[in-house]
């Protein structure tokens, strides 16, 4: 069941209240260093893919950095995000396209930027907003679990998830909305044990809330949700 307007309303101003610096959390100096480091960032924390980037983008910042490199050396820098084998092969595949189609340069439409191998709508959401300043919400693991949760969308997939948020959103919300889901998720709507009796949202979140009848205290309640619990895919 869907948050009512009057909840999504104030879901939104009480997390733009709790989280009026969220940004973010990947380092990078323009367009095509997010582009990298989001690819990284699959199955992988933002402080590791940070440690890593901070390594490898003093040196290697442009297109035609990577695509003059082997996937295996590719690999060997960045094998500490894991999946290294089809992260190096989609950063070398990326630049040579961004080289041959795009004057190496990110491209700034969903349309394009999903043409590029390893990225998907997640991945082009957040070159999107965060590079170019065009609203979008990018549905990661986080954003997917506390909307659901929360009621703001009630949907089985990432892509789902995202056409219902943009629908009850107000779209110059998008981008700083998909922030606070995140720094919520991380932060207290945990993914096993959300934090429920500690959150400001319990009032209008109908997990919460349903969790608080059955347990009758200020516990987390359990995971009687397998959707609202679950891991969306990274992309
Ligand atoms: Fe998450 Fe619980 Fe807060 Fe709802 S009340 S947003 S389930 S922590």
């Amino acid at each position: 069941m869907a948050a009512r307007r009057a909840d999504t309303q104030a879901i939104l101003e009480r997390l733009q209240q709790m989280y009026p610096d969220a940004k973010c959390a990947l380092n990078h100096r323009n367009a095509f260093e997010l582009l990298v480091a989001t690819v990284l960032s699959a199955q992988c924390t933002d402080a590791r893919v940070n440690i890593v980037t901070a390594r490898i983008f003093p040196k290697y910042n442009r297109p035609e950095h990577f695509a003059a490199l082997t996937v295996d050396e590719i690999g060997e820098m960045i094998r500490d995000c894991g999946l290294w084998q089809s992260k190096a092969k989609n950063i070398q595949a990326l630049s040579r396209l961004l080289l041959e189609r795009h004057g190496g340069e990110v491209p700034s439409t969903m349309e394009e930027l999903i043409q590029l191998p390893g990225v998907g709508r997640k991945t082009a959401n957040v070159v999107l907003s965060n590079a170019f300043g065009v609203p979008a919400i990018a549905v990661d693991t986080h954003v997917f679990r506390v909307a659901n949760r929360l009621g703001l969308a009630d949907a089985k997939t990432p892509e789902e998830t995202e056409q219902q948020l943009m629908r009850r959103i107000p779209r110059a919300l998008w981008s700083q909305a998909h922030h606070w889901l995140i720094y919520h998720g991380r932060q207290v709507c945990h993914a096993r044990k959300p934090q429920c009796g500690e959150c400001p949202l319990l009032p209008h979140c109908r997990f919460g809330r349903q969790g608080q009848k059955k347990t009758g205290s200020q516990q987390s309640p359990p995971r009687r949700n397998r959707r609202s619990g679950a891991s969306a895919p990274k992309s």
